[in-house]
């Protein structure tokens, strides 16, 4: 009987530690697959917005091995037929489709071209830096569609989010905005 119970408490601690195991591959491929990624469609070889469906393949991965399908794409619904084809790009590298990591990098060690501080690392909680396009009008990233992006990047520059709305006011309200001169410090009595 004691054989028995010990070989049922066994099979239970087991059952038990493969459970864990593979909710933990489910979590680990929930949260490495979330988030909207950019990937070049095979039928455009353009710039698109692509979301994978995390929680499907969450669930996959927790049976046997994660599928990975598209929940959204900036394509849709037009090609919502279309093959799929561009997730061997997300399972070939999937952190460096991610949309956010991409800004980041293209913002890494930039300063803003008009007051010069170093714009710093993205942070979510923070306020997004913005950037300058040609004909001087400033955008913060997060406005724009993330497909939009790489040939935002290739024409735009980086400026940080104080100048960004400093701009962004002047543009609004030019009549409340006087430009000085610089003038040297008044010398008081
Ligand atoms: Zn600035």
């Amino acid at each position: 009987m004691t054989g028995t119970l010990w070989v049922a408490i066994a099979v239970l601690g087991i059952g038990a530690a493969l459970f864990v195991y593979r909710a933990i591959l489910g979590v680990q491929t929930y949260f490495g697959y979330r988030g909207k990624r950019l990937v070049t469609c095979p039928e455009t070889h353009k710039a698109e917005a692509v979301d994978i469906a995390a929680g499907n393949a969450a669930a996959d991965a927790f049976l046997s091995e994660p599928t990975l399908r598209l929940k959204q794409c900036s394509r849709w619904p037009e090609r919502q037929d279309c093959g799929q084809e561009c997730l061997q790009q997300i399972e070939a590298d999937p952190e460096n489709c991610l949309v956010w990591n991409i800004v980041s990098q293209w913002y890494e060690g930039k300063k803003c071209v008009i007051c010069h501080k170093a714009i710093g690392k993205l942070h979510h909680l923070d306020h997004a830096p913005g950037l300058l396009s040609p004909d001087h009008k400033t955008v913060e990233w997060r406005e724009l569609r993330p497909e939009q992006l790489p040939e935002v990047f290739a024409t735009h520059r980086p400026v940080c989010w104080d100048c960004h709305v400093t701009e962004m006011f002047r543009r609004l309200y030019p009549e409340l905005v006087v430009d000085r001169e610089p003038e040297p410090k008044r010398i008081r009595y």
